[in-house]
């Protein structure tokens, strides 16, 4: 039997112990998101971030521009790394092209960096020493353990490199005691690396890539990929109806990963509150 990994309905449980959490706390944790340009899947996430943030209790102010300098964000970003009552800094990624999205990430005060895109909380990633985790690997993860709490062992592959969801993976597993394999464009015979998997992580971004003669029979498969099909339908890097009855457990796409992030997002946005402030509910 494969165990469907519902991220819509662990993301739920998350932000119900959130709630509870929060309503401990002698004030509400305050999450500021910063939304430059017009991309309208940037509005439609930052708006779902918006909703889920009121439904747990933390404040949240979105500061919306069609345009600004690097100068003006620059000064913004540091506006918001001293005030007090911020506790969480989140700027929409991507940023227009006119702007250095590095520069912009590197000025956010790494212990309100609630994305935990910043090089020093990546750094301490690396190191093993406690930092905000990145809100995807960190959704991944838990939907990992929901199949399987003990991961010593197992051989895991992520494929896919990116800064923001394949190393990050990488690393949690490797915390994990897996043996980690990256892939990614350039890697030859991904199909023969897939079949040792006993964790399959696809962060690729293209639809349906991963099929079930790639898959270890019973292995654990996360589908972190957003595409849509020709006909305009949301599907994952990893065929799903294909893929199903050779894993122990899989993500769908919706309802997967993609509900965990924003989860993850309000997770570090409390835990971001709890250490400034010193405070253990
Ligand atoms: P990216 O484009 O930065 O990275 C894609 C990676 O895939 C690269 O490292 C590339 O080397 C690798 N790749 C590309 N083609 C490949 C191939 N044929 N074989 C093996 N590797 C290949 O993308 P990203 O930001 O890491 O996102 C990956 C996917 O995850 C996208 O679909 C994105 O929309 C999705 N995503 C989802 C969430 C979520 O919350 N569910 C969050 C972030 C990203």
């Amino acid at each position: 039997m494969t165990l469907l990994l519902n991220g819509f309905e662990l993301a739920k449980q998350c932000r119900e112990q959130l709630a509870e959490k929060i309503k401990t706390l002698p004030r509400a944790p305050k999450l500021a998101v910063v939304l430059v340009g017009n991309d309208p899947a940037s509005a439609v996430y930052v708006k779902n971030k918006e909703k889920a943030a009121a439904e747990v209790g933390i404040q949240s102010v979105v500061y919306r521009f069609d345009t600004i300098s690097q100068k003006e964000l620059l000064s913004l970003i540091s506006d918001l790394n001293n005030d007090t009552e911020v506790d969480g800094i989140l700027v929409q990624l991507p940023l227009p092209d006119d702007l250095n999205e590095k520069e912009i990430l590197q000025a956010i005060d790494p212990a309100k960096d609630v994305d935990g895109f910043h090089p020093l909380n990546l750094g301490k990633l690396m190191i093993g020493e406690p930092a905000p985790v990145a809100c995807t690997p960190k959704g991944c993860l838990k939907l990992i353990r929901l199949a399987k709490q003990n991961l010593t062992g197992l051989n895991a592959l992520v494929i896919g490199r990116s800064v923001i969801v394949g190393k990050p993976i990488a690393q949690l597993l490797l915390k994990e005691n897996c043996t980690v394999t990256i892939a990614h464009s350039k890697t030859e015979n991904l199909p023969e690396l897939c079949r040792h998997a006993d964790i399959l992580v696809a962060a690729i971004g293209k639809p349906k890539t991963v099929n079930a003669d790639w898959i270890k029979k019973g292995a654990i498969v996360i589908d972190v990929g957003i595409n849509r099909t020709e006909d305009g339908k949301l599907c994952g890097d990893v065929d799903f109806e294909n893929c199903f009855d050779q894993c122990s457990a899989i993500t769908p796409v919706p309802k997967g990963v993609g509900p965990m992030t924003i989860a993850m997002l309000l997770e570090n946005t409390v835990e971001a509150f709890l250490k400034k402030t010193n405070i253990r509910p």
